[in-house]
């Protein structure tokens, strides 16, 4: 959807011709937009507008080139060949895209999807912007797009074609430094993998540090993995593919343990 769409005037942005690529951004605090009507993403975009050009910020225009929805709607605020005011740093040189997510609001497939359109669009030869696609965090030290959706920035979810089906893994790509609930997460599986001593006192407490970082380590080591010092500090493939195996070890372990009493209790009669 177009800006006029939205009965927007032109922005009055300085010309830019971004061409190094995209970069995702997010909300702040969570929109549950993904549990309504599309018609709340509009009226998220008019706010953001107004927000934007209001006295606190003062901007000429909304800061976004645009804007990619859980209903998978691309919306469009400076739109093309405008500078930003989104990420300092790239704001001539790289278009931004917010998912309008909050640190715990899902990241749809449709959404993940609306961003691939847009990348495509945006490297078609009209265009020419380069299909990289980055986070917020990349240019300044910020929690923006958060965790959940800087693991797909990382694992590249976004660069791939259109169309391709996309598992949203909470845990992936998240490290020592991540915050947040799908820290617990995996604080919580560490702890149903038989691990949660290492987590300390503190426990599930949605901080991805050194003792987060060992349970990790352990989960690995306990379904075969050389499991060396650093193998715990960052969710790659293979460490949520090892967590997750863990989990499911223990889990048959214990159904063993307790199948035997079981047994032991409602021996049938012999014979
Ligand atoms: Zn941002
Ligand atoms: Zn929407």
């Amino acid at each position: 959807m177009f800006r006029s769409d939205l009965g927007w005037p032109a922005c009055r942005a300085t010309y830019a011709n971004p061409r190094s690529g995209l970069v995702i951004h997010y909300d702040s605090v969570d929109q549950g937009l993904a549990g309504k009507d599309h018609s709340a993403c509009l009226t998220y975009w008019r706010n953001t507008r107004a927000f934007h050009m209001g006295p606190s910020r003062g901007w000429t225009c909304i800061g976004y080139s645009f804007m990619s929805c859980a209903h998978g709607y691309v919306l469009e605020g400076r739109g093309l060949y405008k500078t930003q005011a989104a990420q300092p740093g790239g704001n001539t040189t790289h278009y931004s895209v917010t998912l309008a997510t909050g640190p715990t609001d899902p990241i749809t497939p449709e959404q993940i999807d609306a961003v691939r359109e847009l990348r495509r669009w945006l490297t078609e030869p009209g265009i020419s912007a380069s299909g990289t696609v980055l986070g917020h965090r990349d240019f300044v030290p910020t929690s923006c797009p958060g965790d959940r959706a800087y693991a797909l920035v990382r694992n590249g979810t976004f660069e791939r074609p259109p169309g391709e089906t996309t598992e949203v893994h909470d845990m992936l790509g998240l490290r020592i430094g991540s915050r947040g609930e799908a820290v617990k997460l995996l604080q919580l599986r560490i702890g149903r993998a038989g691990f949660g001593d290492a987590l300390g006192g503190t426990g599930a407490d949605s901080v991805y540090g050194p003792a987060t970082a060992e349970g990790v380590r352990l989960c690995r080591e306990y379904v075969g993995s050389r499991a060396l010092a650093g193998y715990g500090d960052e969710m790659t493939a293979h460490a949520v593919d090892q967590v997750e195996a863990a989990v499911t070890k223990r889990a048959l372990e214990r159904t063993e343990i307790s199948g035997a009493v079981l047994d032991g209790d409602h021996a049938p009669p012999e014979g």
